[in-house]
């Protein structure tokens, strides 16, 4: 099988089939195939194992995937990165290749058959990194482990730390989800074309049950969001202008968490929001009363 890791080989394919590489798709191939393998090595498979892929692009780490699992469901926007791996992978008849945008896939459709542990893969297109985390995660289907290659930038919101610059709503979020381990770091040499920044390895553990247990989800979420919106404001403001929840009241139940009414989103825990939720649920439930 030819290896989809070496540019030339991709080159050859992408003239076959006239593929060029876009970059509204964030299309960064990997061309370095030890990296490749360290990133399915951590998805950790074995041969009774299911693989979502995401943006499998010319099959970089396609080819180690069909190799490890029972079967590998690959979603590619692009149709001729999809003739390219209809090509390259004609002979594995454990890969499914699906011509759609991830975002508008209807994950739990196409997993519904299966009876074994599915792990997700992907090296994202970075221009929707988030959207298609939180859409993982916040589908019905339990996978096992969701180990993405994404820009070092979205990797420390995931490791951030309240009060630091990179600690944000998504943070919060995820963490809320899923636990993160960060794995490795990836130079931007290994792309082509070469990216501006670099890259990092990261695997999300979905858990059982949520990190906090909120009286609202829909309302931590919108408090959540609030809470961010506008950095330079203080979460008073924020939840009043987000909300249009009076600010006195809102002082009142930050002074009653133990915060300075001049407090910012940014230092908050996700325990210290899952609490200002709650609070927050028990206000509006009063107004309805009275
Ligand atoms: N997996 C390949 C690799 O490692 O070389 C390609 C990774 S590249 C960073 C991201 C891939 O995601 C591209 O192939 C791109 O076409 C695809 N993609 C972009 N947006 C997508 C979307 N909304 N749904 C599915 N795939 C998408």
């Amino acid at each position: 099988m030819d290896d989809m890791t070496n540019p030339s080989v991709i080159k050859r394919y992408a003239q076959a089939h006239g593929f060029y590489l876009k970059k509204s798709m964030g299309q960064n191939f990997l061309i370095d195939g030890n990296i490749a393998r360290r990133i399915t090595n951590a998805a950790c498979l074995s041969e009774n194992d299911y693989v979502l892929e995401i943006g499998p692009g010319a099959g970089a780490l396609t080819q180690y995937l069909i190799n490890d699992a029972k079967h590998v469901f690959a979603v590619e926007m692009d149709s001729f990165a999809c003739k390219i791996l209809q090509e390259a992978f004609s002979g594995a008849d454990n890969l499914t290749i699906i011509n759609q945008d991830i975002l508008k896939c209807e994950l739990t459709d196409l997993l519904k058959d299966i009876s074994g542990r599915i792990v997700c893969v992907s090296n994202l297109p970075y221009y929707i990194t988030s959207p298609i985390i939180m859409k993982l995660l916040k589908s019905r289907i339990s996978f096992e482990s969701i180990i993405v290659m994404l820009q070092k930038e979205a990797a420390m919101r995931l490791r951030a730390k309240p009060g630091t610059k990179d600690y944000s709503s998504f943070t919060i979020a995820v963490e809320y989800y899923a636990q993160t381990q960060f794995l490795f770091d990836v130079p931007k040499s290994v792309f082509m074309p070469v990216p501006k920044v670099d890259s990092a390895v990261m695997k999300l553990s979905p858990r059982k049950q949520p990190f906090v247990d909120v009286k609202d989800v829909g309302l931590f979420f919108d408090v959540l969001k609030a809470g961010f919106a506008m950095r330079r404001k203080t979460l008073a403001n924020c939840l009043n202008t987000a909300l249009g929840i009076d600010k006195i009241d809102i002082v009142r139940i930050l002074g009653d968490m133990g915060l300075e009414p001049a407090c910012r989103g940014e230092k908050l825990t996700i325990q210290q929001f899952a609490l200002l939720s709650d609070k927050i649920y028990g206000l509006i439930e009063e107004k309805k009363l009275d």
